[in-house]
């Protein structure tokens, strides 16, 4: 089964690697075999098609197609919606190279501050069939808005593109920082780890399922605190949901089953990010293991984890959010993420404080000024004026009608 479905497995993260192109076939395997595992871990996403009952596409309801959108009526928009256009901004540098193009830091002529601004084109979603996913990316970013997730100002398009306008988070990737330091010391892997916590009960309040977890999407403020980018696969999910997306090596065991499955996903992802952040490696990590011999792994559970040496406490509360069986996990019983902030690895941790961003984070990024993207790889840079903004024929306009069209 395995087999079938990595052979099927759509590979729509590019990598986010400067100096990797983006293969859909080739990225899955160099990053997984890569000795020094530093390269960034693309994020995948398939239509389902082999699960029983629901095997032909078109027998199955609208609300199951992947390609199925329907703004949900409980979300609203957290901010009144900016009206932005590209000559508003000046190009600055990449940030960053995302599935369907790149982020850029951008400077706004208007008030001289620093943003972010994604860029994704049009015809690359559509061709990769992720039409529905770039819309609730814009959908459940302009209804968060929390210390912990990235804030979302505005989005608009031209002919060729979609550009979504951020706050520049300017301390780099979590990615980078523990891949740097090999692993964090206890109390370091605690702090993102109860951070992620909180922005995941938030998430998991509005009935949003964030679906990629991984330290590639955490992003560092100024002040070391985090902030959850890439809501290119966030949903909103009331009940369960059933598209296979996310990144191999935090995929739960539900997720590659092929079964419906709920918002359990985000706390058994964030097991896998603890593991990883106190061993510097995924629980299921073996040099050259083969997407398959993967999946199979997570299938048979933590009983195949080799431990390392790591505090009695965090290794039952990985074990609570890793359990096979949604129903016994941790953050899907009774007391949802109340069980979590409960946990005796926890016991440190006030709460309120962290959420109100008063604990003093284990990390200072070293930023010298506005702007500085020093944290960031640098990338290969494109001719901005040449690629955007340019007048094109625009066959796909019409599926993204919550970015407007700005004159420019
Ligand atoms: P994404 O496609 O959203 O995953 O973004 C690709 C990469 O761009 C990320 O991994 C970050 O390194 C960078 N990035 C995305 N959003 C921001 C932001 N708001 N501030 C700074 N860097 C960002």
């Amino acid at each position: 089964m395995f087999k079938r479905m990595t052979d099927r497995l759509g590979h729509i993260g590019s990598s986010k690697s400067p100096n990797m192109q983006s293969s859909p076939s080739s990225s899955f395997s160099t990053t997984l075999s890569a000795g020094l595992y530093t390269e960034h871990r693309g994020s995948i996403s398939t239509e389902r098609t082999s699960a029983s009952g629901w095997s032909k596409k078109a027998d199955r309801p609208a609300w199951e197609q992947d390609d199925y959108f329907e703004p949900p009526r409980t979300l609203v928009a957290q901010r009144p919606k900016g009206s932005y256009c590209l000559p508003d901004f000046i190009v600055q540098r990449t940030l960053g190279t995302g599935s369907f193009g790149r982020v850029h830091l951008v400077r706004s002529k208007h008030n001289l501050r620093f943003y972010a601004i994604k860029v994704m084109n049009k015809e690359k979603i559509v061709r990769m069939k992720q039409v529905s996913h770039t819309r609730n990316e814009q959908m459940m970013l302009q209804a968060v808005q929390h210390p912990f997730i990235i804030n979302l100002w505005g989005t608009f398009q031209d002919t060729a593109n979609l550009y979504m306008v951020m706050d520049f988070v300017p301390g780099g990737e979590l990615f980078t920082l523990l891949r740097r330091s090999n692993r964090f010391p206890d109390p370091v892997a605690k702090f993102y780890a109860a951070e992620v916590a909180l922005a995941l009960n938030y998430l998991h309040s509005l009935d949003i399922i964030y679906r990629d977890l991984k330290p590639e999407n955490i992003l560092l403020n100024f002040d070391g605190h985090i902030k959850i980018a890439d809501f290119g696969f966030a949903k909103y999910c009331n009940t369960t949901v059933w598209t296979l997306c996310g990144t191999p090596d935090y995929l739960a065991p539900e997720i590659i089953g092929n079964a419906r499955y709920n918002k359990s996903v985000d706390w058994y992802a964030l097991g896998v990010l603890t593991f990883e952040m106190l061993s510097g490696l995924p629980p299921f990590h073996e040099p050259d293991i083969t997407p398959v011999k993967l999946y199979e792994k997570i299938a048979r559970g933590p009983s195949c984890i080799t431990w390392p040496l790591i505090h009695s406490n965090a290794k039952d509360l990985i074990l609570k959010f890793m359990e096979s069986d949604p129903s016994k996990r941790y953050g899907n019983l009774r007391h949802g993420a109340g069980d979590v902030f409960a946990h005796p690895w926890f016991s440190e941790v006030d709460w309120d404080k962290l959420r109100r961003c008063e604990i003093q984070a284990p990390y200072m990024p070293q930023i010298s000024g506005d702007g500085d993207a020093s944290a960031f790889d640098s990338y290969p840079e494109i001719d901005a004026t040449m690629l955007y903004g340019v007048p094109t024929s625009d066959p796909y306009g019409g599926q993204f009608p919550d970015f407007e069209y700005t004159s420019s």
